[in-house]
């Protein structure tokens, strides 16, 4: 089986919208050991369905499609595939009742016409239930052609994917690809490709997919033993980078080695203006192990919430390795954290200079009586720079927990 993706909507193409229903359909698709054929993103127009469904069926026999079914007049997706499919629209008695229901359970009054509109269906198509929103799915298959169309709205998309597509896309799998998702942190994409490419072969495929602070590797067979062998490798090369299994995420593993050493944690933040903070605190279950922290961006919190040295910041400045050294020390006396990490740097784009250019940063943490600090450089744009000083100062954190652990 081929799968293409096809997202439909004028949002998309002008950058109002980010297309997050791709990124999904396409990591949920590798992890089952699908690799999409190719994507498409087009506006809302029959035309342009027409033609993208030219495209697609060309290269692949499966298209999903996302956006477009809903009640609005710009909604043309169903008519879109059934005059690609040369079928008629037909009105569905089970879908009109599950529209009605929807409408009812919401609103005074009768559906009107425009939502019922949601009913036609495309004929000899299966509906698919949306348990969240009130336009259905839609799975026609013909002359070996399959497409799946599914509303726009993630929080409709996901659920229906799961439970309606997946189970159908699975049934087609001829000789069941294997696969394994690896979550690597601190190694890059490039440098893990590197280290595994020995390690491959015709028999087992990897797939990369980088974001910030972490690489997801996927390995793809129809081989058993071929799995089961560069997962061995995946494991001796990568041994402390992988995360353990049901662990999605760096802030997630600090936090779970925090607590299995029953140690707490405090921030003191600057340029990353509680970056980390909020990451940590993105994790549900991290009041039992992050105390807290102090976003001191003015060097005045500095010196009176963290005890940082004006004799520091007027000779050293701001940002030095004595500075974050004192507000790792501060953050840590003033909480009773067992741990604690600072960040003190320049995120740009203004405010550097040829001594202390943009994307400097000093790091500090420190673990029980040790404390590391790192000076780092990094590349990029000011969410790029802050996101890699967060990532960096808690990959730190996890290396120095590991270590404390041997
Ligand atoms: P609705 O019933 O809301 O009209 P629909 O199936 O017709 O659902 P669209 O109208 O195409 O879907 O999109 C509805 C909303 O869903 C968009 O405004 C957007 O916020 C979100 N959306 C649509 N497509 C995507 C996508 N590819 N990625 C992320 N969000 C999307």
């Amino acid at each position: 089986m081929n799968i293409a993706l096809l997202c439909i909507g004028d949002e998309l193409l002008k950058g109002s919208t980010i297309n997050t229903n791709l990124a999904f359909l396409g990591s949920r698709l590798l992890e089952i050991g699908i690799y999409p054929e190719l994507s498409l993103e087009i506006r809302d127009r029959k035309e342009d369905i027409r033609t993208a469904l030219d495209y697609a069926f060309s290269r692949t026999d499966t298209v999903l499609v996302s956006g477009g079914l809903g009640p609005t007049a710009d909604d043309l997706t169903k008519e879109g595939v059934a005059e690609w499919f040369g079928v008629p629209m037909i009105r569905r008695p089970e879908a009109e009742q599950a529209i009605r229901n929807y409408w009812k359970n919401r609103h005074s009054g009768c559906a009107p016409v425009h939502w019922i509109r949601q009913a036609e269906i495309p004929e000899g198509a299966e509906i698919l239930p949306n348990g969240f929103g009130s336009a259905p799915g839609i799975h026609l298959e013909r002359g070996g052609k399959s497409v799946f169309l599914l509303p726009g709205p993630p929080l409709e998309l996901q659920p229906m994917f799961e439970r309606s597509v997946l189970p159908r896309l699975k049934e087609h799998l001829d000789n069941p690809v294997q696969t394994a998702l690896f979550r690597i942190v601190g190694v890059g994409e490039s440098e893990i490709e590197d280290l595994l490419e020995p390690h491959l072969n015709p028999e087992i495929s990897a797939a990369y997919c980088a974001s910030p602070g972490m690489v997801k590797l996927f390995l793809t067979t129809r081989n058993r033993k071929e799995l089961e062998r560069c997962t061995d490798a995946v494991g001796s090369l990568f041994r402390e980078n992988v995360l353990p299994p049901g662990i999605t995420s760096l802030p997630q593993d600090v936090l779970r080695l925090l607590a299995e050493r029953r140690l707490f944690l405090a921030t003191a933040e600057s340029c990353t203006g509680g970056l980390i903070a909020g990451q940590l605190t993105a994790v549900p279950g991290s009041s039992e192990t992050f105390l807290g922290g102090v976003v001191s961006y003015a060097n005045e919190l500095k010196m009176r919430f963290l005890g940082v040295s004006q004799k520091t910041l007027e000779t050293e400045g701001a940002v030095s390795r004595k500075c974050a050294q004192e507000m790792v020390e501060g953050i840590a006396a003033k909480t009773g954290a067992d741990a604690a990490i600072s960040v003190t740097g320049i995120a740009g784009p203004g405010g550097g200079s040829a001594e202390k250019p943009v994307g400097l940063v000093y790091i500090g943490v420190k673990l029980h009586a040790r404390t590391t600090l790192l000076e780092c450089h990094f590349q990029g744009g000011r969410t790029q720079i802050r996101e890699r000083m967060a990532t960096k100062a808690l990959h730190l954190l996890r290396s120095m927990l590991m270590e404390s652990a041997e």
